[in-house]
């Protein structure tokens, strides 16, 4: 049994993690998962200020003095502000904000992020050489062949949508966290990474050899599977979320039953010792309104633990992205099969090639009684 598995079945021993010290300091101060100073939040604050027109300067101890854009003047009835982020800092600047995921800044700033998508364009930068030298060699491997030398046809441009979204939870610790999902063109989701860009690639501002508006059916068909995919992924965080949440909260009702059996058990012990019969009557009742007081703090407690999803989109980004396809001859005595395969020219990254037996991507092609099969065909 692995230690992580121990630690959730014992539901009555004090569990072993971090304690929170007082529900108290849970607000304005995230403990437990953003306890320290994350740098992807320092990141996501400074992109979308950017983003949003907004000036960042650096600041003595780590501080940001924040030249507000426009519309976050307006919003927020102040020009500029001073940020900041060490979590340990005793003492904050008059007038500065402490900001954290779960601060009452951060949460003015998430409120913000939410409010409209951001909209950009922008074209993927192709890699030279658009394909490694050994071509198909480099990510799928053979037995019984050799591989032809690769050819690399010429580059186009596809489109691609990278829809950015944000998965917020709310209740107990706030917390937050970036998606990233790019669509290809016939409606595919090609990726899906947990940032706030789509990673591995140079881009520049613009839409390069890519001229005709979306066609709106197309935007429609786009946007559907981005959909689907991003409340895919809430459900996958929120079931990993219930378990890491859950078990603050059952951490924060256990002290509270300590708190509570302790001070029953000091009542009953008080009524003995003055061991007066009639005062039985009273003595039942002190313990019961301290039932209903631990009841009712628990359920306040169940209540702020409760948890909350949002998946919230921010930005679309239309991409022009950079394709071309990679040919490569498979050979072993009279066999010769040709492969061709789509290759991501901004990463210089082939796909996997397709399976000439049974047409699935394969990671290893076999020679078998005088035809190309991927390890699974062969088996057979
Ligand atoms: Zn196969």
């Amino acid at each position: 049994m692995s230690p992580t598995s121990t630690r959730r079945g014992s539901a009555k021993k004090p569990a072993r993690l971090p304690k929170v010290k007082m529900p108290e300091m849970l607000e304005g101060a995230p403990r437990g998962e953003t306890a320290s100073e994350s740098p992807q939040w320092r990141t996501y604050v400074g992109r979308w200020l950017e983003m949003s027109g907004c000036k960042v300067e650096s600041a003595p101890r780590g501080d940001w003095e924040v030249d507000l854009s426009e519309a976050l003047q307006k919003r927020w009835r102040r020009q500029r502000v001073r940020m900041v982020f060490d979590p340990a800092r005793p003492t904050v600047p008059r007038g500065a904000w402490f900001m954290a995921p779960g601060s009452a800044a951060g949460r003015r700033l998430l409120e913000a992020a939410l409010i409209e998508p951001m909209f950009t364009r922008r074209t993927a930068l192709a890699q030279v050489p658009g394909a490694p030298a050994d071509g198909l060699a480099k990510i799928c491997a053979v037995r019984g062949l050799t591989w032809g030398t690769p050819r690399l046809g010429p580059v186009r441009y596809e489109r691609r949508v990278a829809f950015h979204a944000v998965i917020t939870r709310w209740g107990g610790l706030p917390w937050q966290e970036q998606w990233v999902v790019l669509v290809g063109t016939g409606g595919e989701v090609l990726e899906r990474d947990p940032a706030s860009q789509v990673p591995d690639v140079r881009p520049r501002e613009g839409l390069y050899q890519m001229g005709e508006e979306l066609e709106p059916e197309l935007r429609e068909r786009w946007l559907g599977s981005a959909r689907v995919t991003l409340e895919e992924l809430a459900r996958e965080r929120e079931k990993e979320w219930e378990v890491s949440v859950g078990r603050l909260r059952d951490d924060e009702l256990e002290r509270l039953g300590a708190f509570f059996s302790a001070r029953i058990e000091e009542e009953e012990e008080r009524q003995r010792r003055r061991s007066v019969h009639d005062e039985h009557e009273l003595e039942h009742g002190d313990a019961t309104q301290l039932k209903l007081e631990w009841e009712r703090r628990a359920a306040e407690v169940r209540q702020r633990w409760e948890m909350r999803t949002e998946v919230r989109l921010w930005g679309l980004e239309e991409w022009s992205w950079p394709v071309a396809d990679l040919e490569q001859e498979l050979r072993s005595g009279a066999v010769h099969v040709k492969l061709k395969v789509p290759v991501d020219v901004a990463r210089g990254l082939p796909s996997l090639p397709n399976c000439p037996t049974c047409g699935e991507p394969a990671e290893m092609l076999v020679r078998d009684r005088g035809h190309v099969a991927c390890a699974n065909c062969a088996d057979r």
